[in-house]
């Protein structure tokens, strides 16, 4: 029971469907097979009995007349025997009684003998076999009567006992005939109502499957309602404390979106967390970047920071070792101390900017400029042999040397251009690179030194 509760949805209705569509299914065998069996007894009662009562009754009417017309002969008495064209057409009259009566018997015996037979009964079949004795026996009973009769008629002598001997015969046959009809009777009768209580039963059987049935479809749809409804609020609980969680929940507060159903509900509310979401990986990755940015510039040049620095030549030297060449210069501001002690140190600030500024300019998109002391600077170049360095630098020492900025004092800057040799380090690079710019400062500053 608790692993059904715990089953998926899909499971829970697929299996519910199943016992109603088993149950439907059933519903209508047992229809299909009680009407059947309320069909056949339908048709046993108007085949079987309902002809039998109307023969019997028929043998019944038969056998009154024929009493009366007995009664006609007795109140006749000597004046029947003596005349003979009167006793001739007694005679047939009796005859024409006996034939009918005979046809009628055989008829019924061949009712139910043939429906014994073919076991058409099905209701009381014992009852119907003791009737179709009796009605055999009503026919043998009848045909000794006739022959008692002719024997009698034909006599040259009638005594009054032994007319009142045949007349007791004919009366007994009466009786046969009654009680026949009777136990006929009440045999339809009892078919009848087996036949009724069959359908009574049939009607309160299919009522209650089709109540269970209907209970089954409820509880089925219900469930299902209940089951969706509730996993699409627990969506709804968990997408609104998304939305919660989040910072700067400008659509908190914004009422609900009312949709057509449910799943339009769901699917709107899915619509705006994910928006949200985009909304704010987007953010996100603007204050990535920027904290990127931030961790790895200069503050006041804008220029690459140290700790991107020992990052950068790390990464280049690993690049030229499979054959990715480059050249590193490193440049320092010359007189620097003196630009400070003279115009102040935000003038001195300045002239750092000024600087970063005029060499970006100078610079190409593959070349990365790193502030990595108070004054001196350090400029990877990507793909770049000595003799192509050594050009930039003097480029760009011209171009500070000619600078001509209003706002501060003129300076020159004093560089050290080298190139990755085979088996250079970190420490080997910078350290015959510092060597130059200290050779290019002794050797009168404003000038580069290649190595
Ligand atoms: P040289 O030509 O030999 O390089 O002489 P120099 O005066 O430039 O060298 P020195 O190392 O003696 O002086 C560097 C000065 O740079 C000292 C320091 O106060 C100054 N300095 C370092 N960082 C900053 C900064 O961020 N802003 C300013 N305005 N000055 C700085
Ligand atoms: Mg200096
Ligand atoms: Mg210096």
């Amino acid at each position: 029971m608790f692993t059904w509760l715990n089953a998926s949805m899909t499971r829970k209705i697929s299996g519910l469907s199943f016992v109603l569509l088993a149950f439907l299914f059933i519903v209508i065998l047992y229809t299909a097979y009680k009407s059947q069996k309320i069909y056949k007894d339908i048709q046993e009662v108007s085949k079987i009995d309902i002809p039998l009562l109307e023969v019997i009754t028929d043998i019944e009417i038969l056998q009154l007349k024929q009493h009366l017309w007995m009664e006609g002969i007795r109140l006749q008495g000597d004046v029947f025997f003596e005349d003979e064209n009167l006793r001739k057409k007694g005679m047939q009259g009796f005859d024409q009684f006996n034939q009918r009566l005979a046809t009628q018997l055989e008829r019924a015996i061949s009712i139910l003998h043939s429906a014994l037979a073919l076991d058409s009964v099905r209701i009381n079949v014992a009852d119907h076999q003791v009737l179709l004795k009796k009605i055999k026996d009503l026919h043998s009973h009848r045909v000794s009567f006739e022959h008692a009769f002719v024997q009698f008629i034909n006599k040259d002598q009638h005594s009054d006992i032994d007319w009142n001997n045949v007349e007791k015969q004919d009366n007994a046959l009466d009786d046969e005939a009654n009680e026949l009809l009777m136990s006929i009777d009440q045999l339809a009768i009892q078919v009848a109502s087996s036949v009724e209580k069959q359908e009574r039963d049939f009607l309160v059987m299919s009522a209650t499957l089709g109540f269970v049935a209907f209970v089954i479809g409820i509880y089925l749809t219900l469930h299902t309602i209940l089951s969706f409804r509730r996993k699409v609020d627990v969506l709804r609980g968990q997408i609104d404390s998304l939305h919660r969680s989040m910072p700067h929940d400008a659509d908190a507060n914004t009422p609900r979106y009312k949709g057509t159903d449910e799943l339009d509900e769901l699917e709107k509310d899915l619509r705006i967390l994910i928006g949200r979401f985009s909304q704010e990986r987007e953010s996100r990755d603007e204050v990535e970047s920027k904290l990127i940015e931030l961790a790895t510039r200069d503050k006041l040049t804008g220029a690459f920071n140290r700790h991107k620095w020992d990052e950068q030549i790390k990464y280049e030297l690993v690049l030229a070792q499979s054959g990715h060449h480059f050249s590193l210069i490193l440049l320092d501001v010359d007189y620097f101390k003196k630009i400070n002690d003279s115009y102040g140190h935000d003038v001195g600030d300045n002239v750092l900017r000024v600087l970063v500024k005029t060499l970006h300019r100078r610079l190409r998109q593959t070349d990365a400029l790193f502030r990595v002391g108070g004054e001196e600077f350090a400029i990877l170049l990507k793909d770049t042999n000595l003799e192509e360095a050594e050009f930039l630098a003097d480029q760009l020492r011209k171009s500070i040397e000619s600078l001509n900025d209003p706002d501060i004092p003129s300076f020159t800057i004093s560089l050290g251009v080298t190139e990755y040799q085979h088996l250079d380090d970190q420490s080997r690079m910078i350290k015959r690179t510092d060597i130059l710019l200290y050779e290019a400062k002794g050797a009168g500053r404003n000038r580069i030194m290649v190595g």
